[in-house]
């Protein structure tokens, strides 16, 4: 695997120490265009990496900022590299998700925001969550031709 160096910071940025599994995961994500399930990420690491180490990885990468979750239409769960924003406490990946219904792929919108939402008095807003679904470009355009 390439050392890349801007994976390293990264993690020194969010006060994890540097170990090659982290970096493993970290180059993977970094590739894949969409949301990636925990299936799939085993299989693109193959043996980089065990399960356990695998979903430790995730969940501090999860607290930590650096990675979101993303509920995909049949309920597996997808994880996606965070914008520069996130931080340990609070994630700020306010944008809107796409999930295909042909390949299931689910893709971070990242430039599309969720437009402000005017909750009602007396409740208070933890998290949104803004899916959209329908079909990607890749899947519209291999069924075009
Ligand atoms: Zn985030
Ligand atoms: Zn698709
Ligand atoms: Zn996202």
């Amino acid at each position: 695997m390439q050392a890349n160096p801007q994976h390293n910071q990264l993690l020194v940025k969010h006060n994890l120490k540097i170990t090659t599994p982290r970096l493993s995961v970290l180059a993977v994500l970094t590739t894949r265009e969409m949301a990636t399930s925990q299936p799939d990420l085993e299989q693109l690491l193959g043996s980089k990496i065990d399960r356990v180490t695998l979903y430790r990885t995730l969940s501090t990468f999860e607290e930590k900022g650096i990675l979101h979750k993303v509920m995909g239409a049949n309920g597996t769960l997808n994880y996606a590299l965070c914008s520069s924003a996130c931080t340990q406490h609070q994630h700020h990946d306010q944008h809107v998700h796409f999930n295909c219904t042909l390949c299931l792929n689910v893709y971070c919108l990242d430039k599309l925001q969720i437009p402000q939402l005017q909750i009602p008095d007396g409740f208070t807003t933890k998290k949104i969550d803004l899916m959209v679904s329908g079909v990607c470009d890749k899947c519209n355009n291999a069924y075009s031709k």
